[in-house]
């Protein structure tokens, strides 16, 4: 007979790597606790316009994943929830679960009353604070679970009430309280992903003093048709159509005093995010500051086809500062030529920081045991018998790779729980 506590998979993160991990293991037999501190499923590719190579919408790989969820009553998925202790061996590992109160239960219909009558509004975290949103939303519009939440802030506050009033179906619960979870698993695996560098803290690039200084993880959204203006590319200054833009390669990354490592896939970003200014305005100048570009194996077809365009200029060069004119809110980057030596000032409209993954191993709780890398990386596949380690909480990697990843670690997962 099965014994379900030790034959069980907690994975942790429900980004693209613990979601492959979460249903391939589950298809495979085994009950799966997946537990992801975000509202929804999908993680940072949820957030993105296209996918490189093929340029498709991410919702493509996305929705068949959650379809095989809904198709698999192995696997509970706890959203707004994060792993508060691990502690244990193969076979047994004991893990206390925090949920946070999402206020909305699942009577909820997405009608949207509840944000028809609130007028508080929030920063919205999945537009990565480009716009506004009111306290009562849905994540976005493909959302899984597909339910609204409420705000803390909302919640405990005098209009909360008239919020809940709004709701006919009874879905929201203003004394909602934190839950504390505790389960028996046999395996862990661990997905936790990444966050963008903080680009506050390259102090010559201008991010957060100049407006139309961005980050890569900002254009996806601002591409994206349900991002902040709708997939229209636009300055965030005055809402024009950038002329040029100037992608800067390296933003934080092979560099001491910020990330020392290469991410791996912000040459692609930034090659992909080129071909969305492309699309929108085929007159615009684009130029691409960089050490060296990234593009391996197959991907390299990919640069070698945007190389070919007239309208971008691949530059080698090292942005050392960008500076704002006040006027206009332009920006004039001084570069460095590493090939020729010269310096060189360049005008744009618009940059674009491609800044580099960092691992959020390096930056959240995780187990002590879990030890990490130079780098902040849990880089072991086998952290310890029993605990695995999966897509970019180990490595940087794309998509291809992270569900390459996860479907490994899911297998190394089942087996601990099995041979035993
Ligand atoms: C600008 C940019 C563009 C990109 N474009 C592409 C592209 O076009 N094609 C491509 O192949 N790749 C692309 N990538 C790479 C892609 O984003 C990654 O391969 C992918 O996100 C890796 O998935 P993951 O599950 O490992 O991590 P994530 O996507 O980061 O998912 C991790 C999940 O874990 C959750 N989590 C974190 N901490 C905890 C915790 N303590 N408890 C519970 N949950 C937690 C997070 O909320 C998240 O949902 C791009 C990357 C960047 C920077």
């Amino acid at each position: 007979m099965v014994d379900v506590e030790t034959q069980s998979i907690l994975v942790v993160g429900g980004g693209m790597t613990g979601l492959t991990a979460a249903i391939e293991a589950a298809e495979a037999g085994r009950e799966v606790y997946l537990v992801e501190k975000n509202p929804y499923l999908g993680g940072r590719v949820a957030q993105l316009h296209q996918y490189f190579p093929k340029l498709c919408p991410p919702y493509c790989g996305l929705e068949i994943n959650f379809r095989r969820i809904k198709n698999n009553s192995r696997i509970h998925v706890l959203t707004m929830a994060e792993v508060e202790s691990v502690s244990g061996q193969k076979g047994a590992w004991d893990a206390r679960i925090k949920i946070e109160p999402r206020y909305v239960n699942e009577k909820c219909t997405t009608c949207g009353k509840c944000a028809e009558v609130c007028t508080m509004e929030i920063d919205n975290p999945f537009n990565y604070g480009m716009d506004k949103i009111k306290a009562a939303y849905l994540p976005h519009e493909m959302a899984f679970p597909f339910r609204y939440v409420v705000d803390p802030a909302l919640a405990k506050s005098s209009q909360g009430q008239s919020v809940k009033e709004a709701c006919q179906y009874g879905a929201i619960e203003l004394d909602m309280q934190p839950k504390t979870l505790e389960l028996k698993v046999g395996a862990v695996v661990w997905a936790t992903g990444w966050s963008p560098y903080d680009a506050k803290r390259l102090d010559t690039l201008g991010f957060g003093a100049y407006p139309n200084v961005l980050t890569n993880v900002m254009m996806e959204r601002l591409a994206a048709g349900n991002g902040p203006t709708n997939g229209k590319i636009l300055r965030p200054s005055d809402a024009q159509a950038p002329k040029t833009i100037a992608f800067v390669q390296c933003a934080g990354s092979r560099d001491e005093n910020h990330l020392p490592f290469c991410s791996s896939i912000c040459c692609m970003a930034s090659m992909k995010q080129a071909t969305y200014v492309r699309a929108q305005y085929p007159d615009a100048k684009i130029y691409i500051f960089f050490i060296d570009i990234r593009a391996m194996d197959r991907l390299e077809t990919f640069y070698a086809d945007l190389k070919k365009d007239q309208n971008v200029t691949f530059f080698k060069g090292k942005v050392a500062k960008i500076e704002q004119d006040a006027a206009t809110q332009n920006l004039v980057l001084r570069v460095e030529n590493t090939a020729t030596g010269s310096l060189n000032t360049i005008n744009v409209d618009m940059a674009v920081l491609a800044t580099g993954m960092q691992p959020n191993s390096s930056i959240s709780h995780q187990p002590a045991f879990a030890s990490r890398d130079d780098y902040g990386f849990i880089a072991a596949q086998e952290v310890t018998p029993g605990f695995f380690a999966a897509g970019c909480t180990r490595t940087p990697i794309n998509v291809s790779e992270s569900v390459q990843d996860g479907t490994a670690a899911a297998l190394k997962a089942i087996q601990s729980v099995v041979r035993r």
